[in-house]
């Protein structure tokens, strides 16, 4: 099958060229897909896209009208893409859930602890030579009350977790998810409880209209004085102008952020010879309480191997034409010959590798 792999970072690139192994003919590259973009998908049926990647309903639309079938995005979340103009056109969209939660609830982690344990101020003071403790009083998450908000694979894995740490955790999701959190010595409550008991407070929720901007000013205000708040998930669900002012007030003691609400564009690209114009991103970088990592959390060795692996397994299933699970989220049933497009092309290879595209977006 002939795709177009849309924003690979060199990281990845090897081993996705490793495992698709010639099979299908996929040129890399990494701009992002946009309007101006697009052109790169001519001539491919499918296209590889992730959660930086522009695809609202005009993108899809000018990708169906290039003939493009297939989308399948190299991250759990799809927010990124208009499913319901995906359906219209009949373009089959798979993404890779579950990849490997503990990536992402290990991260959390890590923002967490890095916090409470004041490993940034530390590092600065060392740079300088200044080995001085009083400034770096911390707390222990055991006997801590953290919340985790979405309770799916990594919110679970993330409890797992702290359950060995000895923290109380109290788990908030839409779904009854109590059986489930109890077997983890984790308790669901509403998410109001939630907010005025947590210490500490993980997001792990899809991004859609439930969920964003969830954390604004007025939930802020529930929460307890000097909550720590972690974003794994997606920017959006924290107002961020809200958030920076509560912890501008002292409201919020510290943040972890992994994602950023206007993240788009400036992550993943490196900005060291080219100022970034955000204003309010320079804040929170600015900001000792404030951690930030450019949407990292997936970004292990073993996460990637997964994400190809079943990025390479989607586009076998297309080529095949036997469209299952979420490789056809937007076919009714399991897909038929019917309602695949065409031929499949087992023959071809990879293109002539390097990544290509100069433009940084
Ligand atoms: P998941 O689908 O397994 O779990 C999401 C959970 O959130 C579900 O249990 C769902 O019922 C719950 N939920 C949905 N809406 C809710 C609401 N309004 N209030 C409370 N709970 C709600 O997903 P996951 O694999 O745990 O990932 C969660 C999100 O994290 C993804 O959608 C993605 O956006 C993000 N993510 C980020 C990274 C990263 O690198 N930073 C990596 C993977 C996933």
């Amino acid at each position: 099958m002939k795709a177009v792999a849309y924003s690979i970072k060199a990281c990845e690139k090897e081993i996705l060229v490793r495992v698709n192994n010639k099979k299908h003919d996929i040129t890399l590259i990494s701009n992002r897909l946009t309007l101006e973009t697009i052109a790169y998908a001519e001539g491919k049926e499918a296209v590889l896209v992730f959660s930086s990647d522009d695809l609202s309903a005009p993108v899809i639309c000018k990708l169906s009208e290039m003939g493009v079938k297939y989308i399948c995005t190299r991250s759990t979340g799809t927010d990124h893409i208009d499913l319901t103009e995906a359906e219209r056109l009949g373009i089959k969209v798979a993404n890779i859930s579950s990849y490997s939660p503990e990536s992402i609830a290990e991260h959390s982690l890590a923002l967490m602890l890095a916090l409470v344990r004041n490993l940034i101020p530390c590092h600065n003071q060392i740079m300088h030579y200044d080995f001085s403790l009083d400034d770096l009083v911390g707390t222990t998450i055991r006997n801590k009350t953290v919340g985790i908000v979405g309770f799916g694979v990594t919110g679970q894995a993330l409890a797992e977790i702290l359950s060995g740490f000895g923290a109380k955790v109290l788990v908030s999701d839409i779904r009854d998810v109590s059986v489930k959190a109890g077997k983890l010595k984790a308790k669901q409550v509403e998410f109001h409880d939630l907010l005025s008991e947590a210490d500490i407070i993980s997001f792990h929720v899809p991004l859609d209209d439930s969920t964003r901007h969830m954390v604004d000013a007025k939930c802020i205000r529930s929460m307890k004085k000097n909550v720590i708040l972690i974003n794994v998930s997606r920017g959006a669900i924290f107002k961020s102008q809200d958030v920076y002012n509560a912890l501008q007030d002292g409201w919020i003691s510290k943040i972890g952020m992994d994602v950023y609400e206007f993240e788009h564009n400036v992550f993943f690209f490196d900005h060291s010879h080219q100022p970034i114009e955000d204003k309010l991103l320079k804040a929170f970088i600015q900001n000792s309480r404030v951690l930030l990592t450019p949407h990292q959390a997936f970004l292990t060795k073993e996460a990637l191997q997964i994400i190809a692996t079943r990025t390479i397994d989607h586009l076998n299933r297309w080529a095949n034409c036997k469209c299952r699970n979420e490789a056809c989220r937007n076919v009714a049933e399991t897909g038929t010959s019917e309602q695949c497009n065409g031929p499949a092309d087992l023959g071809s290879s990879v293109s002539p590798g390097a990544l290509h595209g100069s433009i940084k977006s």
